[in-house]
């Protein structure tokens, strides 16, 4: 076993690592206060330098323009990205646009790729994931009200979404909703590509978080449906291979995302043992990092985040080598594990900064806010926890038992 990155991407990790401590960190500050959408030329400044030393889409194939890492190799990368905030974005490999990057690559017809995933693999334009809705449990997701029915060559959409990450300022969405109200409940959808400028879709509102509406792609917006007419060739895949296709970008998804959130643990790390050691709070120059609790909290994060990082890339090298199946439990267990081991940390990092924690001065507090979302997103905790148990104890002979 070897606990080296592989020799291939290490020259990548390195450029990353320093780009992102040197360039995007410094300019964190200035692009939350303005505004995401305010701050689109030094984003795209950002992203143009990114292009130039190389570095841009880690998870993109070659094909369109990107490194087509691996997995693995990807993992490594996005640990680096969420060192900030605004890395995954600066690089061209962020949230939802990612996933449905790898959809359309994998699903999309000649001329869906032409017009959708050539102009997000190069960033011209941002795109939106629209599946859940406010009237029906996200957490099972076959249960939808959208509609698509047929007319002539058309689907006409009705429905109400919210969540839609990312859709304020996306030129599409891909949209889950029912073709089939009568088939089975995993064969009752399809994802439809929907463009945002379509008559009768409405973004209403991007929805406050913790009372932080955001802006750009850094926001969650309610969205409707009336009306909405799309032709047949914009559905995604076959007809009612919805819930298939969105099984398909699962795995690899809450990999990026584990391994982003690792990188906010290293961040916060850093941060938090940075202030233990200068923080005095004695007379007699002592400082906060000679407390036993700051050191024990110290200890148990180091733990945590190194037990965190081996499980997550354990789970992509299975799904690399072995298939997603085999990694059904791996992946359940780091979804709720690392979200846990991230928000406590975000938590006892604010606690040992006072104050200081909860203001916009340091990192702490955007992560407070815009990191509570980790354990409810791609599958509540409980959800996962239930299906990673259920599955263990029927090896050990559990039936399912009178409801
Ligand atoms: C930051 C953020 C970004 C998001 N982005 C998108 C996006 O881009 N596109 C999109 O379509 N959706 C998005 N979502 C929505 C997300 O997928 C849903 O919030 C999630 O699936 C949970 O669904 P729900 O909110 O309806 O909660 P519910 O399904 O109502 O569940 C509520 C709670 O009930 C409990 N629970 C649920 N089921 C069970 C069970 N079986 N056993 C025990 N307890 C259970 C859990 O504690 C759960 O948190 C986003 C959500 C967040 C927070």
């Amino acid at each position: 076993m070897d606990f080296d990155p592989p020799e291939s991407v290490r020259p990548t990790l390195a450029k990353i690592e320093s780009f992102i401590a040197e360039t995007v960190i410094p300019a964190e500050h200035a692009i939350f206060e303005r505004g995401f959408t305010a701050s689109a030329a030094e984003l795209t400044a950002l992203r143009d330098r990114v292009k130039a030393a190389g570095l841009w889409g880690p998870q993109i194939p070659k094909e369109l323009g990107g490194l087509g890492l691996s997995l693995v190799e990807h993992g490594l990368v996005s640990e680096r990205l969420g060192r900030s905030p605004l890395g995954h974005y600066v690089f061209g490999a962020q949230a939802p646009d990612a996933g449905n990057l790898e959809v359309l690559h994998k699903f999309g017809t000649p001329e869906q790729k032409a017009t959708y995933l050539e102009p997000l693999a190069r960033g011209d334009i941002r795109s939106c994931f629209a599946m859940t809705e406010p009237e029906n449990p996200g957490s099972n997701p076959t249960i939808l009200s959208t509609t698509a029915r047929k007319d002539g060559d058309h689907y006409v959409l009705d429905g109400h979404k919210w969540f839609t990450t990312g859709a304020d300022g996306a030129t599409f969405a891909i949209v889950m909703a029912v073709t089939s109200p009568d088939a089975a409940r995993h064969a009752r959808a399809s994802m439809i590509i929907v463009p945002l400028a379509t008559p009768g879709f409405e973004r209403v509102r991007n929805i406050k978080i913790m009372g932080d509406a955001g802006d750009g792609w850094a926001s969650h917006a309610e969205m409707r449906l009336t009306n909405v007419r799309v032709p047949i060739t914009n559905r995604l895949g076959p007809e009612n291979a919805g819930f298939l296709i969105a099984q398909d970008r699962l795995g690899p998804g809450r990999i990026h995302h584990c391994m982003r959130w690792i990188g906010i643990c290293e961040r916060v790390f850093d941060t938090m043992c940075s202030h233990l050691t200068r923080r005095h709070i004695d007379d007699d120059g002592k400082t906060l990092a000679t407390r036993q609790i700051a050191q024990a909290w110290v200890a148990e994060a180091r733990a945590e985040i190194n037990a965190s990082r081996l499980m997550v890339l354990h789970a992509a090298w299975t799904i690399e080598k072995k298939g997603f199946e085999h990694a059904r439990d791996e992946v359940s267990v780091i979804k709720f594990y690392v979200a846990d081991v991230m928000l406590r940390l975000v938590d006892r990092a604010i606690q040992l900064h006072g104050a200081l924690g909860i203001t916009s001065d340091t990192i702490l507090s955007h992560y407070y806010v815009h990191e509570r979302g980790a354990r409810i997103y791609d599958g509540p905790d409980e959800v996962h926890k239930m299906s990673v148990a259920k599955r263990i104890l029927s090896r050990y002979g559990m039936t399912r038992g009178p409801r």
